[in-house]
C-alpha cells in the first residue's frame, strides 16, 4: 500500500473532481472584478437559486466551520442559545467557533435519536427554563446527513420545523452532507430545506469535491441582513472570490453534486453489505448516507489500523467510522471488507 492509497477516514482526504477542476481552470483567464463582484460568483449564485427554485440569498465562506458559526451567529444575539444534538459538529468539532463568532450565544445539546434530534427532545431543551438567568433558546441547528450518517426525512424536519415555529426559534441546517441526503432521499433540494421550514442552510462542497468552499443560503431573506460585513470581518470574504465560486458553477451546472453524493453513497452501501453478516461486527446506525459505523472488537481495530487502514473512533459514540467518497474505489471497499472479514476470522 502507498501513501496515496484510498482511505476511508473522512470524506476530505478525498481530492477536487474533474468537474471542480476545470471551473477553475476555466475561472483563470484574464483578468475579474474582486470580492465576489465577477460573474462566476453571479452565475453560482444563480445555479443555486434555480436548484432551489427560489430567489434565496447565497453567500460563499471558505469552510463549514466558518459558514455554521457565522449562520448560527445571524439567526442570535449573545444572549441566545442554540440547540443541537450532543453528536453535532458545531458542538464537537468547531473548537467553539460559534459561540466566538456569536459572542457568547450558548450551545444548548439536546438528546438524539440516531444523531437526529426529534421535536420532543428540542421541546425539552427549549422549555426547561424560561427566566432571566438561563440564554434564552432561539435557533435549532440539524445536520443532514448526520454526524453517524443518518438522513432526516421530509415529514421529520416538517415536524422540527413546526415546534421551531410555535416556539419562536430559528431553524439552521448544517448541510456539510447536503447532497449525500437528497441522493438517498431522492428528494429535491427545496423539499428538504426552505419547504420544510428550514430558514438557513450551509451546504457543504469541500466533502463534495470541491478543494475548499461552502455555501450559505438563506432562504429567508431577512435573516442575511448585514451578512457580508459579517463575512468580511470574520476573514471569510475571498478576494479572488472566483476562485471560490467558480468550482460550484462545475459541480451544479449539470448535477455531478448529486451524481458524487450517489456514488458515496452506494460505496458505504456495499461496504455495509460485505461485512454485515459478521456476528463480531455491528452496525451501529442504519447506513443511510456515504458513512459506515463499526462496533468491532478492540484487537480487530488494532488490526486493521496495523495494516495500515486510517479510521476515526472518536465521531459519533466510539466503535469505527468509515467515510466514502466522491471518488471511492469499489475496489477499495472490497479491500477493506476483505480485511475485516480475514482479522475477525469469519
Ligand atoms: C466536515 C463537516 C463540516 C465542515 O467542517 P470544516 O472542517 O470546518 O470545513 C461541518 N459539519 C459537518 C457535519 C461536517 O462533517
Amino acid at each position: 500500500m502507498t501513501d496515496k492509497s484510498q482511505q476511508f477516514a473522512s470524506d476530505n482526504y478525498s481530492g477536487i473532481c474533474p468537474e471542480a477542476w476545470a471551473a477553475m481552470e476555466k475561472a483563470n483567464h484574464g483578468h475579474d472584478r474582486a470580492y465576489g463582484d465577477d460573474q462566476w460568483t453571479e452565475r453560482a449564485a444563480e445555479y443555486f437559486r434555480n436548484l432551489f427554485e427560489t430567489d434565496c440569498e447565497v453567500f460563499f465562506a471558505f469552510n463549514g466551520t466558518a459558514a455554521n458559526s457565522l449562520a448560527l451567529a445571524s439567526l442570535c444575539q449573545s444572549y441566545h442559545s442554540v440547540i443541537c444534538s450532543e453528536t453535532a459538529h458545531v458542538e464537537t468539532d468547531e473548537c467553539g467557533a460559534p459561540e466566538f463568532f456569536s459572542n457568547g450565544s450558548k450551545l444548548l445539546t439536546a438528546a438524539s435519536v440516531h444523531g437526529k434530534l426529534t421535536p420532543q427532545s428540542i421541546r425539552e431543551v427549549a422549555l426547561k427554563r424560561q427566566d432571566i438567568h438561563y440564554p434564552k433558546p432561539r435557533v435549532v441547528t440539524i445536520t443532514q446527513a448526520t454526524e453517524v450518517g443518518t438522513v432526516y426525512r421530509p415529514d421529520e424536519l416538517r415536524a422540527i420545523s413546526a415546534t421551531c415555529k410555535e416556539l419562536g426559534l430559528n431553524l439552521h441546517m448544517d448541510g456539510a452532507r447536503f447532497s449525500n441526503a437528497c441522493s438517498f432521499l431522492g428528494c429535491s433540494p427545496a423539499e428538504l430545506t426552505w419547504k420544510a421550514g428550514v430558514d438557513v442552510l450551509c451546504f457543504g462542497g469541500t466533502k463534495n469535491g470541491m478543494a475548499v468552499g461552502e455555501a450559505i443560503l438563506f432562504f429567508n431573506r431577512h435573516l442575511a441582513e448585514d451578512f457580508d460585513y459579517r463575512c468580511k470581518q470574520a476573514g471569510q470574504l475571498a478576494s479572488k472570490m472566483r476562485f471560490l465560486s467558480a468550482p460550484w458553477v462545475g459541480l451544479l451546472e449539470d448535477g455531478a453534486w448529486l451524481r458524487y453524493g450517489a456514488h458515496a453513497n452506494r460505496c458505504a452501501q456495499l461496504l455495509a453489505s460485505l461485512v454485515s453478516d459478521l456476528s463480531s461486527v455491528e452496525l451501529m446506525f442504519p447506513v443511510e448516507a456515504n458513512g459506515v459505523f463499526l462496533q468491532m472488537p478492540e484487537h480487530a481495530i488494532e488490526a486493521l489500523r496495523a495494516k495500515g487502514w486510517r479510521f476515526y473512533t472518536f465521531i459519533g459514540s466510539g466503535g469505527a467510522r468509515f467515510m466514502c467518497s466522491w471518488d471511492t474505489e469499489e475496489e477499495r471497499v472490497r479491500e477493506l471488507a476483505a480485511d475485516i472479514r480475514s482479522i475477525i476470522g469469519a
